[in-house]
Parts: C-alpha cells; sequence; structure tokens
C-alpha cells in the first residue's frame, strides 16, 4: 500500500486515475499532476463523481528535474506512473533518484529531435537505481507492456523454448472521424512513418515503411491487412529471450488512415524540426497535434474493439508448439467505466497493475527492469480482474 503520483492528463493519465481510485485499498493517496492542471482537475471532478475518491491536483513541467523535485518532496509518493510523453521520461527518472522514489511507465524515451525510440537511454540507469535500492518499471501499457507478460507466461507455463513471436495488434474501432490518433499524434506518428524493423537468426533486418503486409484474422473481428512495424517491446523481449529465432510486430491501419498518413508526410506536416512561420518558429508535427482530434476525447462515439495478442511458435517436451493468448477491449465498454476509448484504457490498465505489483511487492527489486522480467502470474491474474481478460488458442493456424 502507498501514495502514487500520476504525471500526465491525457486519455492514458485518465484511464489511470480511475483504474487507481478504483483500487484504492492498495492506493492510499493519489495526486495527478501535468502541465495543464485545467485538465487534472477535470479528470479529479470526474473520477469523484464515479468512485467517490478524492484525488489531489498540481501543474508541473516535467521537463524540468528541480520541479519534479520540488513536487515529489512535497507530496512524497511511493510511486511515480510516468504517463506523460516519452520526452520526459528521463527527466522524471532523475528526479526519482533525487528524492528517492520508485517509477513505472508506458513508453520508452525518444529524443524530441530524432524520431528514434530505444532503451539504452533508460537502461542506463540501472545502476544508479540498483544503488539507491530503486525500481523502475518499464514500457508497462499494452504493448510494450501485456504483450511481454503474455510472452513471460507463454514461456513459463506453456513452452520449454520459444522460437518465433509476432506479436499483433489490430484497432477494428471506428472513431467517426476522417482522421485522427488513438494516442499522442506526434509520438503515434512518428512511430509509423518510420522504418520497419524485426528480429531474425541473430540481427535485425529493416524494411521500408510498411513494405510488408499481409491479411490476418482477429477473434471476433475476421481478417485484418496487418503492417510489419518496429515496435519497442521487441528490443527487451529478444535480449530477455535469447532463444528467438524471430520477433515481429503486426499492427492493422485501414486504407484511409494510411493515405492521410502519406498525405501528412508529403506536404512536410510531419517534419520534427522548426520551421519559421509568420516571424516564430513552429515544429509542424506540434502544430499538426494541436488541430487534429484529441485522442483522449475520441470515446463518445468510438464503436467496435481492439484485439492485441502474441502468436508463438516453440517446442514442449520435444514437440512443435503454437499458442496465441490475446485480449479484445471494446472501447464502448471503455468509455462508460472510464471516459476514454479502447486505446487508452488498454495503456492505462496494465500501468494500474504494474503500480499494484509493485506496491503489493510482488514486482519490486532494485534497478531498471522491462516487464517481462518479473513473475507474469500475478499480472495476469489482475488482467482478468480489472477489465481486461485473456484467451488462449492452442495449435490453430497461426498464419504468420
Ligand atoms: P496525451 O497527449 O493525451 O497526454 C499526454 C499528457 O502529458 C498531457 O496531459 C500533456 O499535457 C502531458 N505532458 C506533456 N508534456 C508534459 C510536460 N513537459 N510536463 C508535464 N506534463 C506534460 O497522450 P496519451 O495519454 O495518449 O499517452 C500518454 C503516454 O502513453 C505516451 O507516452 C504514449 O506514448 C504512451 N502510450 C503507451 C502505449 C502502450 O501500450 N505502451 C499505448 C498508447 C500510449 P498537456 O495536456 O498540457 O499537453
Amino acid at each position: 500500500m502507498g501514495k502514487v503520483l500520476i504525471i500526465g492528463a491525457g486519455g492514458v493519465g485518465t484511464v489511470v486515475s480511475n483504474k487507481v481510485a478504483q483500487n484504492n485499498g492498495t492506493f492510499t493517496g493519489i495526486m495527478l499532476a501535468s502541465r495543464t492542471k485545467s485538465k487534472c482537475d477535470a479528470i479529479a471532478g470526474d473520477v469523484k463523481r464515479r468512485t467517490g475518491v478524492t484525488i489531489e491536483t498540481a501543474q508541473v513541467d516535467a521537463d524540468n528535474v528541480s520541479e519534479l523535485v520540488k513536487l515529489f518532496n512535497g507530496y512524497k509518493p511511493e510511486l511515480v506512473i510516468n504517463v506523460a510523453l516519452p520526452y520526459q521520461d528521463l527527466t522524471i527518472m532523475e528526479a526519482c533518484l533525487e528524492c528517492g522514489v520508485h517509477y513505472l511507465d508506458t513508453a520508452n524515451y525518444e529524443p524530441k529531435e530524432e524520431a528514434k525510440f530505444e532503451y539504452k537511454w533508460q537502461w542506463a540507469y540501472k545502476e544508479r537505481f540498483e544503488k539507491a535500492g530503486l525500481t523502475a518499471i518499464l514500457g508497462c501499457g499494452f504493448d510494450p507492456g501485456v504483450t511481454s507478460v503474455f510472452t513471460a507466461y507463454a514461456a513459463k507455463r506453456h513452452f520449454d523454448e520459444i522460437h518465433y513471436l509476432d506479436i499483433v495488434d489490430c484497432n477494428a474501432g471506428d472513431h467517426g472521424k476522417a482522421f485522427a490518433t488513438n494516442f499522442n499524434p506526434e509520438i503515434n506518428i512518428r512511430e509509423v512513418t518510420q522504418k520497419g524493423k524485426y528480429w531474425e537468426n541473430g540481427q535485425w533486418v529493416e524494411t521500408e515503411p510498411h513494405e510488408i503486409h499481409k491479411p490476418l484474422t482477429y477473434p471476433g473481428i475476421g481478417p485484418k491487412e496487418s503492417y510489419l512495424i518496429y515496435h519497442e517491446e521487441l528490443e527487451s523481449l529478444v535480449k530477455n529471450f535469447p532463444s528467438l529465432r524471430r520477433a515481429r510486430f503486426w499492427m492493422t491501419f485501414g486504407q484511409e488512415y494510411l493515405t492521410h498518413l502519406r498525405v501528412i508526410q508529403n506536404i512536410g506536416m510531419a517534419r520534427i524540426d522548426e520551421v519559421e512561420y509568420n516571424g516564430q518558429k513552429i515544429v509542424p508535427i506540434q502544430f499538426l497535434k494541436a488541430v487534429l482530434p484529441d485522442p483522449g476525447k475520441l470515446g463518445e462515439n468510438y464503436t467496435g474493439e481492439t484485439s492485441i495478442g502474441c502468436r508463438i511458435r516453440g517446442v514442449k517436451n520435444g514437440k512443435e508448439r503454437n499458442y496465441y493468448i490475446y485480449n479484445n477491449c471494446s472501447h464502448e465498454e471503455a468509455y462508460k467505466e472510464t471516459g476514454a476509448q479502447g486505446v487508452s484504457y488498454t495503456t492505462g490498465v496494465p500501468a494500474t497493475i504494474g503500480a499494484m505489483m509493485f506496491l503489493q511487492g510482488a514486482w519490486k527489486r532494485p534497478g531498471v527492469f522491462n516487464v517481462e522480467e518479473f513473475n507474469p502470474d500475478p499480472f495476469m491474474e489482475q488482467l482478468n480482474k480489472q477489465g481486461l481478460p485473456w484467451h488462449e488458442l492452442f495449435d490453430t493456424d497461426p498464419e504468420v
């Protein structure tokens, strides 16, 4: 049991605030802080109406370590749940070290000026967290997060060795907008427009963006065109499961979405460098974010569901085996429960469960860890209780 400080008041912050409040036997005090305090107040008001639980709020610029230190020393949380943007990971980790606070996030650090996410910056904090006796839990959303725990669970329970991993991420939802991203547009567009990359026979293979694609069948949804993209959990999974011969990540995109994305890129609106406009410097992708629909507000008319899982091949007792583990999440149900859509929900629920795992002692160890390095069992149990039930299929056609 202990106090938590949530940083970031977007779609994911909304879900974490709701779920933490629903579990207030474990979370004995809750503060929500972000750049814009009015957003924290609106979420806290909504959570109070839904659950009766009070959340304190504060303003903080999480790019600024001394502001964070002041906030941490004033509130004295046990754990910080970082659901701001990946750019803030390192400043928040620095402040955690300075104040003796444990750390959890859902996305790995990337520098603002280069669209390149990698764990190296955060893994470099390992010794400092170890020496300080503090835990840092990295990538505890759905993907990374649940997909990494699914892999650890499969390796522990169903295989002697895992050889082929395909993470399959389908959003079959419809928000009724011509174009919108399901989480922060800047981070999302940077992620999906980069080159594809997968792991095979001990090395990374690079592809052109969206070069490899095929229809994959998602349970309860049907076939959807799925595109091979690079995703951050592949980096830690191939390190932590060296028996993997190949590891890939697939995501569904509609034709309409891809057309918009191509136009955005072609006209320069995906640029991440500064341009001069009316005597002022602006970054086109940041301007684009300001005019696109707010992902946190997409929930109201969102229908359909997401389906994310892992298709794994390997050996058990000398025999080849296929295994598919997945969760389907309804946008409408997520909205009814928290006021946010399914993509925010599937990220915020695992972040809350990771925080529970830490506060209950199951995932408490000094150092910096990816979630697959912890015992998956208690986390898997909570997924079923907290709104993200999972299902297993054995020896079906893996398609991949
Ligand atoms: P949003 O853009 O909706 O929200 C981000 C929040 O962070 C906003 O409230 C924003 O404040 C705040 N913020 C940004 N910069 C700062 C700063 N310098 N100081 C303080 N607060 C700041 O994003 P989402 O809620 O959609 O996503 C949150 C995180 O979750 C992202 O890191 C994203 O990559 C990650 N994610 C992870 C997934 C997973 O499965 N692992 C899936 C989806 C998302 P303001 O309101 O003022 O802009």
